[in-house]
């Protein structure tokens, strides 16, 4: 994928591996794809494909989560890994110019034109909640116990206009029109309310009314309807299009649920072991996959349609077979080799290219 011109984020042979006393675990090996502005995007795959560390990764956040969980452990060869780490980012050089793998992130993110592998902690943040904003799984910890919805949601504003915000009644209906974007209902008396008064699914609205306020460039959802029952599920996937659509801001979507995917992303990125299997029109996509991972996720994981579809041709769910590839030591050629149909001798000696097969349709495969 060359060319950031036409992207509003651009990923570019994106590496985040975290370190381990058994060695490297590269959760994202080698990912690129982007988004335009106004697209929705959906990282679809197994749990442990990496989907939530590429996220995390472009909110800046999975370096500094790694370094503590590699502190926590107090292994000496954490410490060694992150050290060496620390000495290449002082020379501005990459694993390939030390020699050796790293944890860490690296590759290109570009956002808006500015690679945000190379932004401080402050930019980074400055840009984070405002610019690009994130929508987690889970509701539990996310919301203050002690504050209104009304008080969490200005927090947001509160964040980007420090020095001249007064709290007043214009901010106050701005929060009323996000949160009936969301569809919550009676905000205009329950807004003075504590969390505790809202049910799993009405958290989970007000977070994403608390990602959109700030009118960002980029949302970026992870599993946003994780544990919630399908009524609900659908009220929030409804009010993400929704926003997209009135709000006219990009979406990356994480789940692993092709239903989910189909419903809010007009394309789709599948990935296996930290890489991108296939990337491409999710209508297409879903409909005729043409990688062989691709093809065995969603016989195992179909989406209501292909289930139905599945159904009516007397076809019953298959799992893939075997285990996906430890992260520490992925085996050479292509990572699904072991568990593919298709793979023949080149697949477990040559790592296939990333390559465009179509306008947009990316497949890293031998055999496509
Ligand atoms: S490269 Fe080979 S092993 Fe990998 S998906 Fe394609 S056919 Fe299967």
């Amino acid at each position: 994928m060359s060319g950031t011109g036409e992207y509003l984020l651009k990923i570019e042979n994106l590496r985040a591996f975290h370190s381990s006393k058994e060695g490297l675990i590269r959760a994202v090996n080698d990912v690129s794809f982007g988004i335009r502005s106004g697209e929705s995007v959906g990282l679809l795959g197994e749990s442990g494909a990496g989907k939530s560390s590429v996220a995390l990764a472009i909110l800046g956040l999975f370096e500094r989560q790694s370094r503590y969980y590699a502190s926590s452990a107090k292994s000496k060869e954490n410490r060694h890994q992150w050290s060496l780490r620390d000495k290449a980012r002082k020379e501005a050089k990459t694993s390939e110019d030390m020699g050796v793998e790293l944890p860490g992130v690296e590759g290109h993110i570009w956002f808006n034109g500015v690679d945000l592998t190379t932004l401080n902690e402050k930019d980074h943040r400055e840009l984070i909640g405002t610019k690009i904003t994130y929508v987690p799984q889970g509701t539990s910890k996310a919301l203050n116990p002690l504050l209104s919805i009304e008080q969490q949601v200005l927090e947001v504003f509160w964040a980007k206009f420090r020095d001249e915000m007064r709290v007043n009644e214009k901010l106050s209906m701005r929060v009323l029109e996000e949160l009936d974007l969301v569809e919550l209902g009676d905000m205009a008396i329950r807004r003075d309310m504590l969390p505790v008064n809202f049910s799993t699914g009405e958290d989970q609205r007000v977070l994403l009314a608390m990602a959109l306020i700030s009118k960002p460039d980029l949302v970026i959802a992870d599993e946003p309807t994780t544990a919630l029952d399908t009524a609900v599920q659908h009220k929030i996937l409804t009010a993400i299009k929704r926003a997209s659509k009135e709000l006219g801001q990009s979406t990356l979507m994480i789940s692993n649920d092709p239903s989910i995917i189909t419903a809010t992303c007009n394309k789709v990125g599948v990935m296996s072991s930290g890489m991108m299997m296939e990337f491409g029109n999710t209508e297409r996509l879903m409909n005729e996959p043409v990688h062989p991972f691709t093809q065995a996720f969603l016989m195992s994981n179909p989406s209501f349609e292909m289930l139905r579809q599945m159904r009516q041709r007397g076809e019953r769910l298959r799992t893939i077979p075997g285990r996906p590839p430890s992260l520490i030591d992925i085996p050479p050629g292509c990572p699904f080799n072991s568990r593919c149909s298709k793979a023949t001798t080149i697949c477990s000696e040559e790592r296939p290219e990333f390559r465009e097969i179509d306008t947009d349709h990316w497949v890293f495969c031998h055999m496509v």
